[in-house]
C-alpha cells in the first residue's frame, strides 16, 4: 500500500534497522522502545491486522510467530523469555494498519496491561 508506513520501510523508502529478512517477513527495531528488547515482524504483504487474515494465511501467521521467536532468541531473551504482542483495531491499541507483532524483552513486564 502505497501511503503505508510499514510498506514504506519495507520498500526501503523509509529507514529502519533491520534485524531480519526473507521473501515474506520482515524484523526489525520498533522506533519508540518500550524495553531493552523491542522489535516487529511484520508480514511482506499488506494485511491490515490480524482480523483481516484468511485460512490461505495460516503458514504465514505461523512463520511470523515462528521467527519472531527466533529473532528473540537472538537478541539474548531465550532465558528470561519475551512478550509477544499483536494489538488489533481501536480497542487492542492499534496504531500502525499494517499487522505486526511486537516482541518486547529484556525487562519483566507487568500483567494485565492498563
Ligand atoms: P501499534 O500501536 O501496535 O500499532 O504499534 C505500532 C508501533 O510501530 C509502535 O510501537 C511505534 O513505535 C512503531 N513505529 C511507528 N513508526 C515506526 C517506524 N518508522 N519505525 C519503527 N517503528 C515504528
Ligand atoms: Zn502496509
Amino acid at each position: 500500500m502505497s501511503d503505508c508506513i510499514f510498506c514504506k520501510i519495507i520498500r526501503g523508502e523509509i529507514p529502519s534497522k533491520k534485524i531480519y529478512e526473507d521473501d515474506e517477513t520482515l524484523a526489525f527495531y520498533d522506533a519508540t522502545p518500550q524495553s531493552p528488547v523491542h522489535f516487529l515482524l511484520i508480514p511482506k504483504r499488506h494485511i491490515r491486522n490480524i482480523m483481516e487474515t484468511e485460512a490461505a494465511d495460516v503458514s504465514l501467521l505461523g512463520a511470523l510467530l515462528y521467527r519472531a521467536q527466533e529473532v528473540a532468541k537472538t537478541l539474548g531473551c531465550e532465558e528470561n523469555g519475551a512478550r509477544f504482542v499483536v494489538n488489533c483495531k481501536k480497542d487492542g491499541g492499534q496504531t500502525v494498519d499494517h499487522l505486526h507483532i511486537h516482541v518486547l524483552g529484556g525487562r519483566s513486564l507487568d500483567w494485565p496491561p492498563g
